[in-house]
């Protein structure tokens, strides 16, 4: 098979003031004609800089600083300035996550397909219009010709996709990157951007790199996957083999962590610890002191890249026979961390009703004309019935723009509803001004998606827990304040060496631990988490979700989780309700609703879903 791509040991790296980072050291891999390969791994283990050093166009202060890239029989890092802009585009393309940042927004998306086709070709205007045109109808968008007029914000985030897929393919590339291209998209979305990134590669025989952290987008669309940590990469299989037969330690920890039905009342694997910075790697294998396999040698020594079955690479000393043979290396540390912790108790939410909505509305104005009369009304939410139990979950599902947000938000009133009920603990809150609702603040809290932007960057940790108590609970002393801080960073896996940091000296895990240590210090019954995991890593993700779960367990929290990740409600939730277009089209028990849905809204929910099934 003629191989596209070829990557010999490249190393990329940064000078820090602590030192100088290797952000990639020594990877090595192929890509095929006509295949999608995977890159996959979390935040920060190189994978995008290795992407980006493909194109050649690495970040202020990176430097390639050995190894070689050969891309269509030429290495790129011998290329000058002007040989490496023309392989761009016309071998290499890359689509990136925010179709929106990549797209200029002051020329219509006709003429930035066109100046990228007469960048490369040597066409009239007429030719690139109707190359242009073509290359739209590819990507199945639908009128074409009036859409080449159009500017990016008026289109959706799939369209916006599509056009960036079109400008990739336009010049008929023999490698295409495309580096999460649908973390942003909704999940149906998602799932329709990949079919087409199939066809394509099939259509044209181009070759794909696919950069993701989703593991199930990878098993159902990619023919080989590398897995990436730290700057290295740990294990490579074609993927049906990986999935079924993962071998190393990070990999095994990296599948368990995907939340699903089938791990529902047990813990989810999350790996201890996070990623240190590039300088603060470890000599030898640089997922030592996460690994629940470490051995005593395993800090010290680097593990190189062994074949152990055809095609199936791997970077481990346990593979390694000579290594193994040597007693003290291999002995295992004395403090092995559990791969699992316990199983948990669910919540069956068997409680006293803690909240009922009854026929929520928030209708928006649609103004006209000078006068600005009202023409219409958007109905962000149509009507939506939901009750909620002491000790229970349910999640309100559904894709973006559905209304689940606004809901969210009307039901623990920071949004004025304009019609329905809301009971709190039997009381009816519906309109009560805000002067009556702030006692009740106390008993219903939010965690956000983003906690960087939830949380002021000048206070520190123990001011942003704080702050909440002087507010909601002003009767209580200065030393019982500090006691509920205590044990509130404690409960969510906090150290009290850490009260004293600002957010930015945080990672996003324990940024997120923060944000729901500022929500339960004041003891509240009720929590709504608004896609409170959506923006981490899977195994953060991970010690988050055990966090709420152990959490609610333990204090018989009610918890309304708003998500777009179907895995995430199998794995949190008693009951789900499926939102489309302001209304709950279909409302049950998660094992019941999601194993034999109803509506046919969540029945294409369910099949977008990509899943790794390695019976199937
Ligand atoms: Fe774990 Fe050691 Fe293998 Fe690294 S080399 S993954 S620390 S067992």
């Amino acid at each position: 098979m003629e191989r596209v791509l070829e990557v010999d040991n490249l190393r990329v790296c940064f000078d820090t003031p602590m030192g100088v980072a290797r952000a990639v050291d020594g990877v090595s891999f192929h890509v095929e004609r006509g295949e999608m390969f995977a890159l996959v791994g979390e935040s920060g283990c190189g994978k995008t800089l290795t992407a980006l050093s493909l194109i050649q166009l690495l970040p202020e202060g990176a430097r390639v600083e050995s190894g070689s890239i050969v891309l269509s029989g030429r290495d790129i890092l011998k290329l000058d300035e002007y040989e490496k802009r023309t392989l761009r585009g016309d071998r290499v393309s890359m689509v990136f996550q925010e179709p929106m940042t990549s797209l200029n927004p002051v020329f219509t998306i006709g003429e930035q397909i066109v100046e990228t086709i007469r960048a490369h070709r040597d066409v009239s205007k007429r030719e690139a219009r109707d190359m242009a045109i073509e290359l739209l109808r590819k990507v199945r968008l639908q009128r074409a010709e009036s859409l080449f007029d159009e500017y990016p914000h008026r289109l959706s985030g799939g369209m916006r996709q599509r056009v960036m897929i079109a400008i990739a393919i336009a010049l008929k590339p023999d490698l295409l990157i495309a580096d999460e291209p649908t973390t942003a998209l909704d999940v149906t979305v998602q799932e329709e951007i990949l079919r087409l990134l199939k066809e394509l590669q099939e259509e044209f025989n181009t070759s794909v790199l696919l950069i993701t952290h989703n593991l199930a987008l990878v098993y159902r669309n990619a023919e080989r996957v590398a897995v990436m940590y730290g700057g290295n990469m740990v294990e490579s299989a074609p993927s049906k083999v990986l999935f079924k037969n993962p071998m190393h330690p990070y990999t095994w920890q990296l599948l368990r962590a995907v939340p699903d039905i089938k791990r529902r009342g047990k813990r989810l694997t999350s790996i201890p610890g996070v990623v240190p910075p590039a300088y603060m790697f470890p000599e030898g294998c640089r997922f030592s002191g996460r690994c629940p396999k470490e051995m005593a040698g395993c800090s010290s020594l680097k593990p190189g890249l062994k074949e152990v079955e055809k095609g199936h690479l791997l970077s481990c000393h346990l593979y390694n026979h000579e290594f193994m043979k040597d007693r003290e290396r291999a002995a295992p540390l004395v403090a092995t961390r559990p791969e699992e912790g316990p199983p948990q108790a669910e919540g069956r939410g068997e409680g006293a009703t803690i909240l009922e909505v009854k026929g929520l509305k928030c209708y928006y104005p649609i103004r006209k004309g000078i006068l600005k009369r009202v023409v219409g009304y958007v109905k962000a939410v149509d009507g939506i019935d939901l009750t909620i139990k002491e000790g229970s979950t349910v999640a309100l599902v559904g894709e973006s723009g559905c209304g689940k947000t606004t809901a969210g938000k009307a039901i623990i009133r920071l949004l004025e509803p304009t019609d329905g009920k809301i009971v709190f603990m039997g009381e009816e809150i519906t309109h009560l001004p805000e002067r009556e609702i702030k006692p009740l603040r106390q008993k219903m809290q939010i965690v956000f998606q983003d906690p960087y932007s939830s949380l002021n960057p000048r206070l520190t940790a123990h001011q942003i827990v704080e702050e909440g108590l002087t507010s909601l609970l002003p009767e209580l002393g200065a030393t019982e304040r500090v006691e509920r801080i205590r044990r509130v960073f404690s409960l969510v896996g906090l150290t009290e060496d850490m009260l004293g940091r600002y957010p930015h000296e945080f990672s996003g895990g324990q940024r997120q631990r923060l944000s729901i240590a500022r929500a339960l210090v004041v003891e509240p019954r009720f929590v709504l988490c608004d896609e409170a995991t959506s923006a981490l890593d899977v195994s953060v993700q991970a010690q988050i979700l055990n966090l709420l779960k152990s959490i609610q367990k333990e204090f018989s929290i009610a918890i309304l989780f708003i998500t777009h990740d179907l895995g995430v409600v199998e794995y949190m939730a008693d009951d789900v309700a499926v939102m489309k277009d302001g209304r709950i089209v279909e409302y049950g028990r998660v094992e019941e609703l999601l194993t034999n849905p109803g509506h046919p809204y969540t029945k294409t929910l369910l099949s977008s879903v990509p899943k790794i099934d390695v019976a199937g």
